[in-house]
């Protein structure tokens, strides 16, 4: 049932700040720009038309920043199928009009106008049945899951020809259409949560209102049982449903205390069911008034969510499930919090072509940030219109316990370092404080480390391979850790031969480490050793130098060098041009 996020495509500079507009009310959408005309966007593409074609191939909701004549004319060859075609549609540059273009059964009217409320506009709306009745069978709004949709075009059809329907059950939006209701009539619309399809002449909605309540009765851990325990806890919800006859597209979700976050047998319920999980905090959960045996906490936290009815409950040896039902669908956003996400990501040494997809996804997606405001600036174009908490660099462990907080409370936080997240940043800082503070309300968080290009490793991009065998890194900075085993460190790598990578090689209070790690190297190594100077890789400003280990100073470097320092076998290869290759060969 996993929707897939929309493509936001846009063809220059000035369509991105509506296309942000949008892509902020639509969770998990990717901003695709084309290549030399966009900047700072989610994908880059060079070929409007196949890549078009391929999103919609595949399924993807097109929102095209363009004029509509340019999305049909693309996409015309591939018009074959209507009831697999995604939402296309074109928005005006200005945020002056949107224009439902295809997928009238996948949603576009619905989509069309939640833009349209979001840029304050009316979306251009077309379709008969939605204008003579105020209402689309096909395509009901959030809340309402049409049973075999393949049935509500004919039934439409009759209703346009001058039909009648009765109404059964409630939904507020046919009850206030200009259906023509006639309680006689044999032709039927039902909502309802019971497990039954549409026929001919009677269509079936599923009112999304059904939450499902669940607590633990014990709290063992260990691989094995963990998978015992989701096989019994999905067994027992399943049965339930069975039970109650209800159908699988009106559970809004499962429902759980942030006590129980942490025990995986409740994801794994909500993940075979297709549905969110959300959890309450204890004082959320509503105390009932008539508290008996039978109101447990599983059975307060299906009410809590559903502010209705309970339909049973029962349990199986470790955990308690209860099923109740809402008079209205149950808005999932609103409804309890998700399970925390921590993403601490690494968004390379700068430019946003070495960041890897998978942090880009992140960085659209996160609701707050975390980092130094250096890293928060470099990626500034996604960072607006969210939470920032910018803080000092050298705050490292409470950055992390703030950052694993918000996360607590449902937020999805991405802690941002430059370069990799586990070098000499963010990673360790979060696991320490993690392990150190160990707060219990952690347990539950989602926690994901995302990688990125090390400094190190763009540099030896830039000039070759010197990293080509055996290397180790070391950071002069002999703030966290003392100056001894630094020295210590450089001493033994140089008597291994190791090719090095120095990080934090300078900054304006540190300039004497460099000169000191340069002696300590010429004891062991030949003045002419090639040596990489990096600065400001794939930022403005970059350079690479070459130089020997001789003429290695602190004033070719700052805070924003790496260096790397050549083994015994590392060599330089003149070019015509001036410039000179490095590398490291792998053989002896
Ligand atoms: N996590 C980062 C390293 C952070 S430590 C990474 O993996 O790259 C900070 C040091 O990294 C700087 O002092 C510098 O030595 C190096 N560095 C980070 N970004 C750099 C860049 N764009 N160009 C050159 N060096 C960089």
């Amino acid at each position: 049932m996993a929707k897939i996020p929309p493509a936001v495509v846009v063809l220059n500079n000035s369509s991105i700040p509506v296309a942000r507009k949008i892509i902020s009310i639509l969770p998990g959408a990717q901003l695709y720009g084309l290549a030399g005309r966009t900047d700072n966007v989610d994908v880059v593409f060079t070929e409007f038309g196949t890549t078009l074609r391929e999103l919609f191939a595949n399924g993807t909701p097109i929102i095209g920043i363009c004029a509509t004549g340019i999305l049909i004319r693309t996409l015309a060859p591939l018009l074959a199928n209507k009831r697999q075609e995604p939402p296309v549609l074109a928005v005006a540059e200005d945020g002056s009009a949107v224009v439902p273009l295809l997928g009238g059964l996948s949603g576009v009217n619905n989509l069309a106008r939640q833009i349209a409320d979001e840029l304050g506009i009316k979306a251009a709306i077309t379709t008969t049945g939605e204008i003579r009745f105020g209402v689309a069978l096909e395509d009901p709004p959030n809340g309402y899951i049409l049973s075999q949709p393949e049935y509500a075009k004919n039934f439409m059809s009759d209703l346009l020809a001058g039909g009648t329907v009765k109404l059964e059950g409630n939904a507020p939006w046919l009850k206030n259409s200009s259906l023509p209701i006639d309680p006689a009539d044999e032709r039927l619309i039902e909502i309802t949560e019971k497990n039954i399809s549409s026929t001919n002449n009677h269509l079936v909605y599923h009112p999304v209102t059904v939450a499902i309540g669940i607590t633990t009765l014990s709290t063992k851990q260990g691989k094995d049982e963990n998978l015992e325990r989701s096989k019994e806890a999905i067994a027992l919800v399943e049965k339930m449903l069975g039970d109650a006859e209800l159908s699988l597209s009106s559970v809004a979700g499962v429902f759980a205390s942030t006590d129980d976050a942490a025990e995986p047998a409740l994801q794994t319920i909500a993940d075979s069911l297709g549905v969110p999980i959300r959890f309450f905090t204890p004082s959320e959960i509503k105390t009932l008034i008539f508290q008996s045996d039978t109101a447990n906490t599983a059975v307060m936290i299906a009410l809590t969510a559903s502010g209705g009815n309970l339909v049973m409950q029962q349990q199986s040896s470790n955990f308690i499930c209860a099923i109740a039902i809402a008079p209205l669908p149950i808005d999932i956003n609103s409804t309890g919090k998700p399970r925390g996400k921590l993403a601490i990501i690494g968004t390379g040494p700068g430019t946003s072509d070495w960041m890897s997809p998978e942090v880009k996804d992140i960085l659209s997606n996160a609701t707050d940030f975390v980092g130094y405001s250096t890293y928060l600036n470099l990626i500034n174009s996604f960072v607006q219109g969210k939470q920032r908490h910018e803080s000092d660099n050298r705050e490292e462990l409470a950055r992390a316990s703030m950052a694993l907080d918000l996360a607590a409370e449902g937020r999805f936080v991405a802690v941002v370092s430059s370069g990799d997240p586990g070098i000499y940043a963010m990673a360790a800082a979060v696991f320490e404080a993690f392990e150190k503070e160990a707060k219990p309300e952690w347990q539950g968080i989602e926690i994901k480390v995302s990688p990125g290009i090390s400094a190190m490793q763009a540099a030896a991009a830039r000039i070759g391979a010197p990293l080509g065998h055996d290397f180790c890194t070391i950071s002069l900075s002999d703030i966290l850790k003392p100056w001894s085993i630094i020295e210590q460190r450089i001493t033994v790598a140089a008597q291994g031969d190791f090719a090095i990578a120095f990080y934090n090689p300078v900054s304006k209070e540190r300039t004497w480490q460099l000169s000191e790690a340069r002696n300590i190297l010429l004891r062991y190594r030949a003045a002419e050793t090639p040596v990489v100077v990096a600065r400001n890789l794939g930022r403005k400003g970059e350079s690479v130098q070459v130089i020997t280990l001789n003429d290695l100073s602190p004033e070719l470097a700052d805070m924003r060098t790496v260096i790397i320092v050549g083994s015994s076998k590392t060599r330089t290869i003149q070019k015509n041009d001036g410039n000179a290759w490095v590398y490291t060969p792998r053989s002896y």
